[in-house]
């Protein structure tokens, strides 16, 4: 509570005090930093509250996703949010058009409320916990969030710019379950020291194969306009993380085969071990 009492609140963000009250709620004690992680332990005890940082096209919302099934928490994309914004026919959704189809971020106050309108509903499903995926993307949005909960972790995932564009160009996503898929083949060389890195195209299943889109803002021109704002702002928000001793640097080794094991690893997850919990 020390965390809320500290924080103005900002009068410019009116749904604030939404997310403000279904976040609180779900608040829970400090969580060890990466260093000396033993989450099979916490974790039984409490919820996950963790945060997805990385570039475009990372692989945020397939980890993330994979994960919060293991931990039972919910995957919140904020991504997701906004483009299920822009498919209504809502008033925001013209104005967030002009906005994501630029590349550009959408402003704290929209993205704010969006995030606390779908904690509401998670509220009174009795979801508690979550993985947020694209949020917060800005020093502000960090501080907003640190000033009403406690993260436990935030796991940073990285991959080299080339495979960056190469997946956000190769990603589909099919528009029935709006699960990601990707068609591109990537190959990188290892140069200077760096390893290099190979994945597999990702194929949907038969039920899906029919029904892949592209998303507008996976062209080359937006997904590099999106890369630049993300270094832009990855920066002070990876230094916000790393000086709490809660940012996770995590470099992709390869596809998921590869990245998922090594994930669990760091970890220190089992997914053996939790699908047994799980269904105990
Ligand atoms: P993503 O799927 O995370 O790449 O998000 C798609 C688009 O939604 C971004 O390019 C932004 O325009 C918008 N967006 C998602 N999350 C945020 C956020 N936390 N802050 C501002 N804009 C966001």
């Amino acid at each position: 509570m020390a965390a809320i009492s500290r924080l103005t609140k900002p009068s410019s963000l009116s749904s604030f005090p939404r997310l403000w009250r279904s976040i609180t709620t779900t608040t829970t004690t400090a969580q060890s930093p990466p260093s000396t992680l033993s989450r099979r332990s916490d974790l039984s005890s409490r919820s996950t509250q963790w945060v997805f940082l990385g570039c475009p096209g990372v692989g945020k919302g397939t980890y993330a996703s994979r994960l919060s099934k293991l931990l039972g928490v919910p995957h919140i994309a904020t991504g997701d949010l906004v483009r299920h914004e822009l498919s209504s026919s809502g008033p925001l959704s013209t104005q967030l058009a002009d906005i994501v189809n630029k590349g550009q971020l959408v402003s704290d106050e929209i993205i704010i409320s969006l995030l606390s309108k779908r904690l509401e509903v998670g509220e009174t499903k009795g979801e508690s916990g979550f993985i947020l995926d694209g949020f917060p993307r800005t020093i502000r949005q960090a501080e907003i969030l640190e000033g009403v909960t406690d993260i436990g972790l935030v796991v940073n995932l990285r991959l080299p710019e080339q495979a960056l564009i190469e997946k956000c160009l190769g990603r589909r996503v099919c528009n029935q379950c709006g699960k990601n898929f990707n068609v591109a083949t990537i190959d990188i060389k290892g140069e200077n020291g760096k390893p290099g890195i190979s994945m597999a195209p990702l194929s949907p299943p038969a039920q899906c194969a029919s029904k892949m889109i592209t998303r507008a803002d996976d062209t080359e021109e937006v997904v590099k306009e999106r890369l630049r704002v993300y270094s832009e702002m990855s920066q002070p928000l990876e230094e916000f993380y790393r000086s709490r001793g809660k940012l996770l640097e995590f470099d992709l080794p390869g596809g998921i085969p590869e990245s998922w094991p090594k994930l669990l690893e760091v970890l220190n997850l089992d997914e053996q071990e939790e699908k047994l919990t799980a269904t105990a």
